[in-house]
């Protein structure tokens, strides 16, 4: 790590989350000004001819956005002020305005809450993996695909937010922009971005893709796909989608439960696409590109972790192509449930690797600064009241207990997912 390397970048400081206000929603209207970095070269190479302006601009302004230290248009030097000016008033260089940091882990992990022009909090996870023997040192970034989420898991803090709204391009890739520039500043590099954080990134696919497609490409940031994943909780059309396009991400089902009772009330979209079909789209993809695709399972004490459960979830992997992730379930303020404790995590595990299902059990980083998905949002977005936690309490109580008893959920499926 160079100490020499200048930071142009608020410094990156471990500092209580005083600054922001709560927004549960849009508190003001959106900077209509497009972020710069969901534009593809040919859009900029457009907007420079229009301008009369030399084609080997495009390849500067590209430079900065993707590569640079800096910021704001105003520090790129590289630029002459004629050109920053108008590219200033046309896009915006960051989409979000503000930004507060967390770190925990000994520093192993840093969240960060960008807060958008309209004033929604969105939050990334930048985790650090020091080097170890036969491994190399890796940088992850959990980035959020939307501001909130419709499909409402009971156990997720983005959930219980509710939906706010898609994520622009730009806003995708820029919280991806902002971990590069923190880590270029101590000599370091991001390895690998998962699509992990706040929303459902199959129901704003489009966007998604297009960001895919910026981290990827060679003049933006150069990231292989390889080093990217996608996390959804079973939206198959868009698996469907993600298979068509071949064999380069990695795909993360968050499956929870194999018995539809229980995943209906655990992952409400299951009212719309049941496991059967999601585990039948994400072996389609395992067939199709040949990649191994990773189940998780967040584990919630007596609710998915008995030994039924893991039964159940044997007979529907056996023989797959798959790995089965378990990670004991993040205390969330607004549900009754604790996290399975780590024998019967073993237990569940000991059951799988018998039916030679490919088994890791994982621990989330920064537990102590709510680094589940969702959460630190969900904190300034202020805590519900008494009232309204014991309702969402015994409403979750009841859809589990009824689940346990192999009842199929009777609830709509969520708004904005689509109907049964
Ligand atoms: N919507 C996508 C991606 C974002 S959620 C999906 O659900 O896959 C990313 C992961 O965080 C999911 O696997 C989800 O189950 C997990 N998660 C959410 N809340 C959690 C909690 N309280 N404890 C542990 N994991 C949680
Ligand atoms: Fe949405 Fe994923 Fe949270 Fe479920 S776990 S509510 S799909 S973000």
């Amino acid at each position: 790590m160079s100490e020499s390397v200048p930071m142009t970048e608020p410094k990156p400081a471990v500092i209580p989350f005083l600054g922001l206000r709560p927004a549960p929603s849009a508190t003001r209207p959106r900077d209509e000004r497009p972020g710069i970095a969901g534009f593809d070269p040919a859009a900029l190479d457009g907007w420079l001819t229009e301008r009369g302006l030399p084609a080997y601009r495009a390849t500067q302004v590209l430079d900065a956005v993707w590569r640079g230290r800096q910021a704001t248009f105003a520090g790129v030097l590289t630029l002459p002020a004629e050109l920053r000016v108008p590219l200033d008033q046309a896009y915006r260089f960051d989409t979000a305005t503000e930004r507060e940091i967390r770190a925990t882990d000994g520093g192993l992990t840093e969240k960060v809450l960008h807060r958008l022009s309209d004033g929604l909090l969105i939050e990334s996870v930048l985790m650090h993996y020091p080097a170890r023997p036969g491994a190399r040192e890796r940088h992850t970034l959990c980035i959020s695909s939307q501001a909130g989420c419709a499909v409402g898991c009971p156990f997720c803090a983005t959930g219980e937010l509710g939906m706010e709204r898609d994520l622009e391009t730009a806003e995708i890739v820029d919280q991806v922009r902002h971990a590069a520039r923190l880590l270029a500043a101590g000599g370091k590099r991001l390895t690998n971005v998962v699509f992990m954080g706040m929303g459902e990134p199959l129901l704003n696919l489009d966007r998604v893709l297009e960001a895919i497609a910026a981290l990827n490409d060679p003049r933006r940031f150069g990231l292989g796909a390889r080093h990217i994943t996608i996390s959804t909780s079973g939206v198959v059309p868009g698996i469907r989608r993600l298979t068509a396009l071949g064999p380069q991400l990695t795909l993360a089902v968050s499956l929870h439960a194999a018995r539809n009772p229980l995943r209906d009330v655990l992952v409400p979209l299951n009212r719309r696409w049941p496991v059967e079909e999601v585990v039948a789209a994400a072996r389609e993809h395992a067939q199709v590109t040949g990649r191994r695709v990773t189940y998780e399972i967040t584990m919630i004490e007596g609710i998915n972790d008995t030994d039924a459960d893991a039964a159940a979830l044997a007979d529907l992997l056996r023989d797959d192509h798959a790995h089965v992730n378990l990670i004991p379930m993040n205390q969330v303020a607004h549900t009754p449930w604790t996290g399975t404790a780590l024998p019967a995590v073993e237990r569940f595990a000991a059951h799988l690797l018998e039916a030679r299902v490919q088994t890791t059990i994982r621990y989330n980083r920064g537990t102590e600064i709510g680094a589940a998905c969702g959460q630190l949002a969900a904190e300034h977005a202020g805590q519900p009241t008494p009232a309204v936690v014991r309702r969402r309490r015994e409403r979750i109580v009841a859809e589990s207990a009824a689940a346990l008893r192999g009842e199929r959920s009777q609830e709509p499926v969520p708004a904005g997912v689509g109907e049964r």
